[in-house]
C-alpha cells in the first residue's frame, strides 16, 4: 500500500486555499520526496483556484510549469523528487474521488505522453474544527485503483474520509401466517 504524508507548509498552504475558495472546488499538482519503497512526501504543491461549486479544471500549461520548475529546483532529480499526481477539492461533498474522478484519473496515468507507471489522486476538504479530511488512492495503467494510507504533518493532520456504512438490518422472515 503506498503512503503519502504531506509537509507541514504544503498542509498549510492547503488548509488556507481551501478556506479561502469556501464553496469552489480547487486543485493542483502534488510533487514529492520519494522517501521509501511506496513512501512519499508531498513536498511541494500547485493550487489552481478558479474552479466552480461542482468542476474542477485543470489547466495543462501552469501544470507543465510547475513541473518543469519543481525539477529545476529539486537539481534533476526525477527518481526522488517527481510528480506524484493530482489533487483537488470536494467542499460539498465526501473527499472520496467520484466516478468521474476515477475515469479522469484513468485516462491520464495510461496517456502516453505522460509516460507514468503510476499517478495518484488526493480529494480533499475541510474539516469541522481546523483540520483537513481527505483520501488518497493510486492508479497504474490497466489496474483497478487502489486506496493509500494519507497523513498530514504533526501540526495539521489530515483525518481520512471514508464512505459511510450504511447497515441495513436485516428482517428476520415470519412464519406466513
Ligand atoms: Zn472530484
Amino acid at each position: 500500500m503506498i503512503k503519502v504524508a504531506i509537509a507541514d507548509s504544503c498542509a498549510r498552504s492547503l488548509e488556507q486555499a481551501l478556506r479561502a475558495a469556501g464553496s469552489n472546488e480547487i486543485g493542483g499538482i502534488l510533487a514529492a520526496e520519494q522517501v521509501g519503497d511506496g513512501c512519499f512526501l508531498v513536498v511541494d504543491l500547485s493550487i489552481q483556484d478558479d474552479g466552480t461549486t461542482s468542476n474542477f479544471v485543470r489547466d495543462p500549461i501552469q501544470r507543465r510549469e510547475f513541473i518543469q520548475r519543481f525539477h529545476s529546483r529539486m537539481g534533476h532529480q526525477p527518481e526522488r523528487f517527481n510528480y506524484l499526481g493530482e489533487w483537488h477539492s470536494h467542499p460539498s461533498y465526501l473527499a472520496i474521488p467520484s466516478e468521474a474522478d476515477i475515469e479522469q484519473m484513468q485516462d491520464l496515468v495510461e496517456d502516453e505522453e505522460q509516460a507514468s507507471t503510476f499517478l495518484v489522486l488526493m480529494v480533499v476538504k475541510l474539516a469541522k474544527g481546523a483540520s483537513l479530511r481527505g483520501s488518497i488512492y493510486a492508479f497504474r495503467p490497466q489496474l483497478a485503483p487502489v486506496r493509500g494510507r494519507l497523513r498530514g504533518s504533526e501540526r495539521l493532520p489530515i483525518q481520512e474520509e471514508f464512505e459511510p456504512i450504511i447497515v441495513i438490518r436485516g428482517r428476520k422472515k415470519t412464519d406466513d401466517t
